[in-house]
């Protein structure tokens, strides 16, 4: 695994060059999905010219035109995970929080967001929304530049910087009071603090505001959801937003528990994160104002137990709770944007394309679940030409071996890959 993706780094980094070169080049697989209808079209011939795709048909690609044939293979967009975090490896317990946050250099962090990327790309993600660095300051905002530069391989990319919240809300927390500690968000407290902290934030560069709407104090209530105090006051929260709105930018908003999401939904954010306990009168309310949801179950899966080990009893529920809110926001009509909080479990580890079976589990359609990280998330981060396999948009594609509607699971081993034209990967 290390050496494979060592040798494709290179190989992307210093090779990146011949793609759909300027006169073309035809792609044939066995089937294509079109997420739009949510079915296959038979013996698709994609034509890419550059970095665009040029025609989509069945007709035979013209003559003399480079043909890439993928045999027995199902072609789809190129897949977007809509919550990741580059530069974190996994952060289970508050240890290992703590030993990234306090330990490691902003170099080596750097260096591994690097590698995430390529991964994330290797397994067929062509764009990322990366939700806040984690005491890595704007380090996200370079690598999406870099990344748009060319200098380094990764996905398409729209990035936070660091979280907003309150003082005392977010790790490191608890530590001497005093010696001054880092804290993995930017913290501010009143309105006219927070809309300052955005104004600043912004002006670095990012694409997105992200907050954490509640923090620690998780419990069950009677009725079997979730909740906890809040982090900010409404006047904070109406702060943050209407200047992010102002501005032109969304909001995205950490929210776990009852008090959380709705004070987050009340506020008008574009997106809950997480979403661990939505009742059925807030997913409805949710549809209505159009806020999305990205569940991000295959974090929750990796953290749950670790963390009810460490003592924190509350994560042996929280999977049952999310579940239950995963299907009321399903039910109400929410708009489903995938997302795996890739980074909160290690790249090196675990495929992000692991939470489409998660989805698929708790009961949306294998096509939904692929609308969600082609479709419905191009339209939460605002892009109109990726997301689907169209005459005029961007050339991000890929393929594999298997029938993804009958078997989400496939999607782990996609073996094709290919970003603005440019080859990624390619079957052996
Ligand atoms: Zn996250």
């Amino acid at each position: 695994m290390m050496l494979e993706w060592c040798l494709a780094l290179a190989h992307l980094s210093l090779a990146a060059g011949p793609a759909g070169a300027a006169d073309g080049v035809a792609i044939r697989a066995a089937r294509m999905l079109d997420v739009r209808s949510g079915k296959y079209v038979d013996r698709p011939v994609v034509i890419v010219k550059g970095d665009k795709i040029d025609k989509v048909g069945t007709e035979a690609p013209p003559s003399g035109i480079k043909t890439i044939d993928l045999g027995n293979r199902t072609l789809l967009p190129g897949l977007i995970d809509a919550h990741t975090h580059v530069l974190l490896q996994g952060d289970a317990t508050q240890a290992e929080y703590n030993e990234q946050i306090l330990k490691e250099y902003p170099s080596h962090r750097v260096a591994r967001a690097v590698r995430a990327l390529a991964i994330a790309l290797e397994h067929g993600f062509t764009g990322l929304r990366d939700l806040e660095t984690e005491g890595a300051g704007f380090a996200d905002v370079g690598l999406r530049d870099a990344v748009n530069e060319k200098v380094i391989p990764g996905p398409r990319m729209q990035v936070a910087g660091p979280a907003l919240s309150t003082t005392g809300t977010y790790p490191i927390l608890h530590f001497r009071p005093d010696w001054a500690f880092p804290v993995g968000v930017q913290t501010c407290d009143g309105a006219d603090s927070c809309r300052k902290a955005v104004r600043e934030q912004l002006s670095y560069g990012t694409d997105w505001v992200k907050i954490y709407s509640n923090g620690g104090g998780l419990r069950l209530t009677s009725d079997g959801y979730i909740d906890s105090p809040p982090n900010w006051t409404r006047e904070e929260m109406a702060a943050v937003v209407s200047e992010a709105h102002a501005l032109g930018h969304k909001v995205a908003a950490h929210a776990t528990s009852d008090t959380g999401i709705r004070m987050a939904v009340e506020a008008g954010v574009d997106s809950i994160e997480h979403g661990d306990s939505i009742r059925p009168e807030i997913a409805k309310m949710m549809a209505k104002k159009n806020i999305y949801l990205s569940p991000t179950l295959t974090v929750l899966a990796y953290v749950a137990e670790p963390r009810a080990k460490e003592g924190r009893v509350i994560w042996a529920e929280i999977p049952k709770v999310a579940a239950r809110s995963f299907r009321n926001a399903l039910d109400a009509g929410v708009k489903i944007a995938f997302g795996t909080d890739a980074g909160g479990f290690p790249w090196m580890e675990i495929n992000q394309a692991k939470e489409f079976s998660h989805m698929v589990r708790l009961g949306i359609s294998p096509q939904e679940a692929i609308r969600s990280a082609t479709l419905v998330a191009a339209d939460l981060m605002g892009w109109k030409k990726v997301g689907s396999i169209e005459a005029g948009g961007e050339a991000d594609l890929v393929a594999v071996a298997g029938d993804p509607l009958q078997d989400v699971a496939v999607l782990e081993k996609i073996d094709f890959v290919m970003k603005a034209g440019q080859i990624i990967r390619r079957p052996e």
